[in-house]
Order: structure tokens, then sequence, then C-alpha cells
């Protein structure tokens, strides 16, 4: 592992380049009025036009081309005056007219960049374009497997047929797997702070292709490059980037050649397998479509828009740090999602201490949500339960430690933090005569550290706190019960 970890940072330099597929969250679909609904019964949002029937004319939907702009203007791209539609024309089941409109060489937005930060360093991705197409239908292969070889039968929705898509093109500008997952992260972000799309992976309203190649440090030339499919998370993306390293890395070494091909990535068994050689564009047919007018967005409509864009997380983690004090790592952790960054402003709304609130989410809450496999709308802790938890904690009312039971069981029922204090017996006991006895006690037994307190070795105050701790059963206020010992053996000293 050492060597090849050497290897990899003395021999190739890793190039890789994403091409993302962003479903659009409009009403209805690109260019006709069905619906543009996830989970419906099949072939229920279906009509002629997202069915192919010939003699059927597609009409534009603003709604995404508004949209595409929006991601187009956040990324920095320039919104190109005039812009036309494609058809590629392939045959397959799930596109039932034989070709899919798209966007070839004169997409609405080019020209852009993503900023990310990995290890406390900004690094600056270009964006090569960003153009609209439309989403094929869905194949479900039957059979014993679920898998195209081997099926034995082939069923398709066409519900997605004819849903806005958008494509997201990168340069060829990322270095390592972090940086390709940090990408893929702020990217997410950034679409679901422009409330465009639902940007969940595991439906697929966000897709992801990884382009990877290595070349030798100091090459300005790019390696053959490996397009890997089928990353339906993050996690998949940063997995499978890391085998494909290891794998190229090798072939390389052994002097073996590497093709130019599509893999697939097996989540089950960690690895990526031949897909198919590469198709070349002209394979395609592209030409113009002739049902539709160019697109020429009028130009202060884009300022409009431009206007209209909201914080984006890279603005908001800037905020967070300048306005909130939280340090670059915990403005990284709450700002990369709009649903982090939402809690966390509504618990620091509710009177919680940002750093505080902060540490919570990103320790506590966030482990509570991993292991039960939720995410933070869906659970029943809410901001308020957390600024409660930090108040009670500033307060003393609550120690650290009954603060990690109260969220826990705040986070399982839902109860307020109040209620579980009570309930569970959680408050501190910080009055002198609840804590007296336990004091005389803790005197009484350990008369050889008391003394040494007494000759002026003020650190064995600690250790006389922590008995006291101990006979409490962890209830007691340490900051009570260190200044009534100190009276207490000042007293009678
Ligand atoms: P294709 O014509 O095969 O689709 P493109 O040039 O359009 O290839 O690039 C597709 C994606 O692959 C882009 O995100 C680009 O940055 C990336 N890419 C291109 N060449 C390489 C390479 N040699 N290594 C890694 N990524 C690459
Ligand atoms: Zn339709
Ligand atoms: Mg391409």
């Amino acid at each position: 592992m050492a060597e090849a970890d050497t290897a990899k940072a003395t021999r190739f330099e890793t190039v890789i380049g994403l091409e993302c597929h962003v479903e659009l969250s409009t009403a209805t679909k690109m260019f006709c009025g069905c619906l543009n609904a996830f989970g419906a019964p099949p072939n229920t949002n279906v009509c002629p036009v997202c069915l192919g029937h010939p003699g059927t004319l597609p009409v534009p939907n603003e709604k995404a081309i508004e949209y595409t702009i929006k991601i187009g203007l956040a990324l920095g791209c320039r919104i190109a005056p005039h812009s036309i539609f494609h058809r590629k024309n392939y045959f397959y089941p799930d596109m039932p007219k034989n070709f899919q409109i798209s966007q070839y060489d004169l997409p609405l937005c080019v020209g852009g960049h993503l900023d990310i930060e990995v290890d406390g360093e900004t690094h600056r991705v270009g964006i090569t374009r960003v153009h609209l197409e439309e989403d094929t239908g869905k194949t479900v292969h039957g059979g014993a497997t679920g898998r195209i070889g081997g099926a034995e039968y082939a069923l398709e929705d066409y519900n997605r047929a004819g849903v806005p898509l958008v494509e997201v093109v990168s340069e060829p500008d990322m270095r390592s797997a972090e940086q390709a997952r940090a990408y893929l992260t702020e990217l997410r972000a950034t679409l679901e702070s422009l409330g465009v799309s639902d940007v969940r992976m595991e439906e697929g309203s966000l897709r992801c292709d990884a382009n990877v190649s290595l070349r030798r440090p100091g090459s300005e030339e790019l390696g053959t490059k490996i397009e890997i499919k089928n990353l339906n998370s993050i996690r998949s993306l940063y997995r499978a980037l890391n085998f494909e390293e290891e794998r190229q890395q090798v072939a390389l070494e052994r002097g073996e050649p590497l093709i130019q091909e599509t893999r697939h990535w097996d989540e089950g068994k960690g690895i990526t397998t031949h897909g198919r050689s590469k198709e070349y564009a002209f394979d395609y047919r592209y030409f113009p479509e002739p049902d539709l007018a160019p697109l020429e967005p009028d130009p202060q409509w884009i300022e409009t828009l431009r206007a209209e864009l909201p914080e984006l997380p890279a603005a908001r983690r800037r905020r967070f740090q300048d306005e909130l004090g939280l340090s670059a790592h915990q403005a990284g952790l709450v700002a990369s999602s709009a649903e982090w960054a939402r809690f966390f402003e509504a618990t620091v709304s509710a009177g919680a201490d940002p750093r505080a609130a902060a540490n919570w989410m990103t320790g506590d809450l966030a482990a509570l949500l991993r292991e039960t496999h939720q995410s933070l709308t869906a659970a029943k802790v809410t901001p308020e339960h957390l600024a409660e938890l930090v108040k009670l904690l500033d307060e003393q009312v609550i120690s650290s430690a009954g603060a990690k039971v109260a969220l826990a069981e705040a986070f399982a029922t839902g109860a307020s933090v109040d209620a579980v204090v009570e309930a569970k017996g959680l408050r501190q006991v910080g009055d002198s005569e609840a804590l007296g006895g336990m004091i005389e006690q803790v005197i009484e037994e350990n008369p050889a550290p008391v003394e040494q307190f007494r000759k002026g070795k003020e650190g064995v105050l600690g250790f006389l706190v922590g008995q006291v701790m101990k006979k409490s059963g962890g209830a007691a206020n340490p900051k009570v019960a260190a200044e009534l010992l100190r009276e207490r053996l000042s007293g009678s000293g």
C-alpha cells in the first residue's frame, strides 16, 4: 500500500473530468405538457409527443430554459446569445423517437468555473459547458439477475422520457478522487440552493459519469481516458475513482496499453468492468432539430435571472465564518448543503451559540443521522431541540455527557429536550445541600490528596472534583463541586 502510494505520487498524475446530468424539477416535461414527477405508476405521464408519435411537434418549456440559465450564471458561464437544439440519433428502446433532442456545438451556457475546497486549499475547476436536453425512459431488465446480460425481458417506463435534463461538463481539471468528490458535493449544493432540481442521486435526479486518465507528472498531454458510468452516489464516485486510479496505475507500470472505453462501476464488488469501446460523435449523426427555433434569450431576462440568484454555498461558507465565527472547517461542513445550512441558521435564530450549534451538528447529530440512515429533514430532531440543548448546557443545567444522552433521546423520540432532561434525571446537581454530603465523604475517603491540597497543591482539586462526579453518577455540577470543595477545605484548614 505504502509502495503503491509512493508510486502514485511520483510516477503518474491523475486527471479527472466529470459529466453530470441534472433532472430539472419543473412541473412539466421539456417539450410537452406531461407531468414531470418521480415515482408515478409506469407509463402514466406520457403523451404522443414524449412517446414520439409521428406528426407531433415539440414546444420548449420556458421554465427549463430559465433553470438552465440560472445554473449557467451560478457557475460563472457566459449565456450564449444564440444556441440551438440538435438531434442526437441512436436506436434504443428507452427512446421512442430514436433520437434525443440535445445541444451540440452551440450550447446555452459556456465557459464557467466552480471553486472547491480540499484540505483548506481552494481549487478552481473549469466548466466547459452547460446544455439542455431531454431525459430518456427507464428500462428495467427482468429475470433472475436484474441485469442486461441474461435478462429474460425488459420493461420500459416512459414517464421519464422527455424530462428536462441539464448536462454540466467540467474541464479535466481535477487531480484526485478527493477533488472530484468535493466538486460533486459543491455542484449538488449549488443546484440545491438554486432550487432547480431535487438533486437526489439515489433517485437519479443527479447522475454523474467520471472520466479519468493518468499521465506522467509535468506532461501537458492527456492520457487515454476511461469513462465510468453508473455512479449513483458521491461515495460511489470516490470509490470508483480510487479503484480506477489504481487499476490504470498497475496497467501502465506493467506496460499494458489502456484503451479508451466505457466502464461500469459495480458497487457490490467495488470494481469497474468493461462496458463498451468509445463511441464517437459522428456515430450519432447530429443535425439541427428542424422543429425548434434557435434559443435567443433576451439579455434583460438574463440580467433579471442573475439578480434573482440566491446565496450560493461558497458565499454562505464565507458568511458563516465572518459573521457567525465558525472555523473554515465547521463552515465547510455546515454550509455544504442547503438543508444543513437551513437547520443551522434556524438553530442560531432560536438562540443557540453558532459555534456550539455547529459542533453538535457535525459531531453527535451527524453520527446519529449516519447510524440511522436518515436525512436531517426527515429526522425528528428540530433546530428548537438543538437550541434548547445548547442553552441548557451553557447554563450548566446539564453536563456535556447529559447533553449527549438528551440529544440521542430527542433524536429517537422527538420529545422536547426539557422533558428528556426531567424524565432521565439529567439535571445537574448544583445546590450545596445535595452535594454537601458527597463532598464530606470524598474528603474523608481521600486524606492524602486533601492534605496535599491544603499544602497548596492546587492541581489536586481536579482529582477531588472527579471523585464527587463519580459519587453523583455524573450528575454533580463540576463547577459548583469545585467551589464547595475549595470553601470547605480552606474553611476548616
Ligand atoms: P467525449 O468527446 O469523449 O465526450 P469530451 O472531450 O467531450 O470527450 O470530454 C468529456 C469529459 O471528459 C469532460 O468532462 C472532460 O473534461 C473529460 N476528459 C476529456 N479528456 C480527458 C482525459 N484524458 N482524462 C480525464 N478526463 C478527460
Ligand atoms: Zn408527454
Ligand atoms: Mg462529450
